[in-house]
């Protein structure tokens, strides 16, 4: 088998499929090749929160420029759903970061993102029987949520199909392949490839595809501990997605009697991406249980059910890679760092104009170049909370 595209994706994450679409609705040939199927990585385990508070003004304006597909996304990509569900977003800090905080709503405000300071009164009505005590101030907007990634990039993955993307699942980019500086296409399991575009999109293992072409990325797996609970019997599951940065947990309702619950801390970074899923140890559902108990002591009647945590690929900065890199025709779309999910519709967009066009419209990535790590320009906000990961 020789095949030929003219860009190829490795990887159908969120941001493959993402990606994939866009650039099909620009009229390119595009191949995206997938060990597994699609959102077997990161996505298929994603917490899915749509939020747009950040500390850093880019990252908000890559999520603020993706939620209208969450909105509309019938109207923006037309075949399947995203199951956004708006519940709302309370971001929590701890006292010492309260004019951080002030200063980021600010900063959002500015970009025309609907969000505002809240006091812990606020707070309280939003989640009833929250323990605010430690709360100063707070950020809600109200039109974030959450949405279903499993469905978000089968629908990016769909729509891109429709306008003539090819997908091939279980198959195994094994190498990018370059002649004289330039891209030529992808070596798999299954045969060649022939491409002058290479999108590396493959999450937790996008370090070794960008081996393969002698480019060094500062991507490690990164594990992440979620779990679903049951709500109290006669609990309301109307209650906002919430991110408690002072306690290093986070949370929301899901569906009709539960609530996922995700932990800030204790992220394990490293390691192969291909070691074996360790189902939650004993410890670690400790801790999350004190810390959402400690926060809504309600959930002392809660019932564990079932640990959902995945891998993704985290950079020193947590943020993304978003550029081209070594041989011409060489594109990074990863390092997503665990936020990534919510920012794929924009950031889909981004890299499409960028691979097309030579530079990204949609909102500005340039910040997001794999040069700053080496230059020691790791992206930092004018406000920082310090790593949202610890
Ligand atoms: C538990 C968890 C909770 C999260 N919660 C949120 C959240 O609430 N909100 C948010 O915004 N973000 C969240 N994130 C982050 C977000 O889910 C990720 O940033 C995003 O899904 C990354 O998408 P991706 O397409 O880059 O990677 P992935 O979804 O990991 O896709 C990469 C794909 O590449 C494939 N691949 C790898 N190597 C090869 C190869 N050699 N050949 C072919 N295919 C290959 C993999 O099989 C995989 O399907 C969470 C992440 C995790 C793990």
């Amino acid at each position: 088998m020789n095949q030929t595209a003219d860009v190829a994706i490795v990887g159908a994450g969120v941001h493959g499929a993402s990606l994939a679409f866009h650039l099909a609705r620009r009229g390119a040939d595009v191949v995206v090749l997938e060990r597994g199927s699609v959102g077997a990585g990161a996505t298929g385990r994603s917490s899915g929160f749509v939020r747009m508070h950040y500390d850093l003004e880019a990252d908000s304006r890559l999520a603020w420029a993706s939620l209208p597909y969450f909105q509309d996304w019938r109207g923006r990509v037309g075949d399947g759903d995203c199951s956004f569900v708006q519940t709302g977003f309370v971001q929590l800090v701890p006292p010492e970061l309260a004019d951080a905080l002030r200063a980021n709503v600010e900063m959002q405000c500015g970009i025309g993102i609907e969000t505002r300071l809240v006091g812990p009164a606020d707070v309280s009505a939003l989640v009833p029987g929250m323990v605010v005590d430690d709360v100063v101030v707070a950020a809600y907007e109200p039109s974030s949520g959450y949405a279903d990634p499993d469905g978000t990039a089968a629908g990016f993955m769909a729509a891109a199909r429709r306008l003539g993307a090819r997908l091939v699942t279980g198959c195994q980019v094994e190498a990018v392949t370059v002649e004289a500086g330039r891209v030529t296409g992808v070596a798999t399991a299954e045969g060649r490839w022939s491409a002058p575009t290479v999108v590396d999109a493959a999450g937790a293992w996008a370090a070794e595809i960008a081996r393969t072409v002698g480019v060094e990325i500062p991507v490690q797996p990164w594990r992440h501990n979620t779990a679903y609970f049951g709500l109290p019997s006669g609990r309301s599951p109307v209650f906002p997605v919430v991110i408690d940065f002072a306690g290093g947990i986070y949370f929301r309702p899901e569906g009709r009697a539960l609530m996922l619950v995700g932990l800030e801390t204790d992220n394990e970074v490293g390691g192969s991406p291909d070691r074996p899923d360790s189902s939650m140890d004993a410890s670690t559902t400790d801790v999350m249980v004190k810390g959402i108990c400690r926060r809504l002591p309600w959930m002392e009647n809660g019932t564990f059910r079932a640990a959902h945590g995945g891998q993704d690929g985290i950079t020193p900065d947590q943020r993304p890679i978003l550029c081209q890199a070594g041989p011409s025709g060489f594109f990074l779309d990863c390092g997503h760092s665990g936020t990534g999910f919510k920012t794929a519709p924009a950031i889909g967009a981004c890299m499409a104009e960028l691979i097309l066009d030579g530079h990204a419209q949609t909102a500005d990535i340039s910040g997001y170049g794999l040069q700053r790590f080496s230059e020691d320009r790791p992206l930092v906000g004018a406000n920082a909370y310090g790593m949202l990961w610890r």
